[in-house]
């Protein structure tokens, strides 16, 4: 049938948020790491991750525009600009810019901004955002060192972002029905507008405004407002509502887990699965200046493979991290780590592992790269916002990517008792 929604993500985690949306929502879903060279998967929606929040706006626009390309290719009938659910941009973009452009491109003039995510506080009232209980500029995003939001108001935060006008659909209309709301977008259409902010204090405005927007080709948001949309796929018959959305292929193989992060979570993690399976430590030091420190990982896992998982992991205390950084710098210590685990990733494969977890976030992007992963089908929830997953091409992997402080104390070894 090909695909459907077809969504593009200003960064990576964001892009996996929404994935798992979207499969909690009924669609077979597939994150792109990159903008894809190959054809597209058999699913109902792709998610490619760019990290276009805050490059330079020109290169924002023309890294859309070639993912929109690749998707409109794939054959997807509506397109989706993820952001953040804090709307993080600054008066040169990205989020207007890259907006108007994916609109101009598509040939449509009008689309709606609706960053709002009422589960995580992120809600909108009369184009105010807010966190929690504070407006956005109160809320720490003022300081942010990159994208500092010092104004609430999304309707001013995107005009001074945008040519076109920008215009509110405000609660009171959202309130009313999915109906009501399209008869506001069509008057701001109408006035020239090319946005709507539009109000959600909930996740049932979120399935009106996704009603709402069934006829749209760009719907512009938070992962909260891609709720509403699977909706229309099945109403229109596309989307087959049987099949769940979340079964990944049944691959077999060894196991494993590499830890990087540092984190308390990820530590105490470590602890609780050395206990029972067996575990090696290497440190940023013994790295510095022995190319034979990933070799040796690899030939003391070798004979522990057929009995079960095993762990290697470079994580460590605040205090032992502290002295590496002081001896080589953060930023060596960090990427010999993360070379390493890219390296011992692979010949970890090579010799039979199927099954692999890797905490933190920059360690997974080093392993994903290391593997040279394209794409990744989002699985069950192992625990929040950290689905199993399976790989993409010759040879697939199952994987869980896991953000340093996710997760269960015993998400180690739940996540491979989930495993059939
Ligand atoms: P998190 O998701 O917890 O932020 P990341 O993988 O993103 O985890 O970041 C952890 C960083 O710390 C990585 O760059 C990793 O290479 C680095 N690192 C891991 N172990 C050590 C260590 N023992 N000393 C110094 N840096 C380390």
């Amino acid at each position: 049938m090909g695909v459907l929604l077809g969504c593009i993500a200003d960064d990576f985690t964001g892009a996996t948020d929404l994935a798992g949306t979207l499969v909690r929502e009924g669609m077979r879903t597939v994150q792109m790491i990159d903008i894809p060279s190959d054809s597209a998967p058999d699913v109902d929606a792709v998610v490619i991750a760019l990290k276009s929040r805050t490059t330079p706006v020109g290169d924002a626009v023309a890294e859309s525009l070639a993912a929109l390309a690749w998707l409109r290719e794939a054959g997807c009938r509506q397109f989706f600009f993820k952001y953040c659910s804090t709307f993080d941009s600054t008066d040169d973009g990205n989020i207007g810019p890259v907006g108007e452009a994916l609109l101009e491109a598509l040939g449509d003039d009008f689309t709606i901004a609706c960053p709002a995510f009422p589960r995580n506080a992120r809600t909108i009232c009369k184009g105010y955002l807010f966190v929690g209980d504070v407006l956005l500029n109160e809320s720490g995003m003022q300081d942010h060192p990159l994208t500092p939001m010092t104004d609430a108001n999304l309707v001013r935060v995107l005009e001074r972002q945008t040519k076109g006008g920008v215009g509110l659909v405000d609660y009171a209309a959202v309130r009313r029905g999915a109906l009501a709301t399209m008869e506001a977008f069509s008057e701001l259409r109408q006035s020239g507008t090319r946005f709507a902010v539009v109000d959600a204090l909930d996740d049932a405005d979120l399935v009106t405004i996704g009603e709402a927007c069934a006829d749209m080709d760009l719907v512009t948001g938070g992962s909260g407002v891609a709720i509403g949309l699977p909706e229309n796929f099945r109403r229109q018959g596309l989307l087959d509502s049987a099949e769940p959305a979340d079964i990944l292929p049944d691959i077999r193989g060894h196991a494993a887990v590499l830890a990087g992060s540092c984190s308390r979570a990820t530590r105490e993690q470590i602890a609780i699965m050395s206990r029972a399976h067996p575990a090696l430590k290497f440190d940023p030091m013994e790295l510095n200046g022995d190319p034979d420190v990933a070799a040796r990982a690899l030939d003391w896992a070798r004979p522990h493979l057929s009995k079960g998982p095993v762990l290697i992991y470079a994580s460590a205390d605040p205090e032992e991290v502290q002295k590496a950084q002081e001896a080589l710098g953060a930023e060596l210590a960090g990427k010999l780590v993360e070379d390493a685990m890219a390296e011992i990733a692979r010949g970890l494969v090579a010799g039979g592992v199927r099954r692999l977890i890797v905490a933190g976030g920059e360690t997974s992007g080093a392993v994903v790269g290391g593997l040279g992963i394209t794409g990744l089908r989002i699985g069950p929830e192992i625990d929040p916002g950290v689905p199993w997953t399976a790989s993409l091409g010759e040879t697939p992997l199952l994987l869980a990517l896991k953000s340093g402080n996710f997760g269960a104390p015993d998400f180690f070894t739940k996540a491979f008792g989930q495993l059939p």
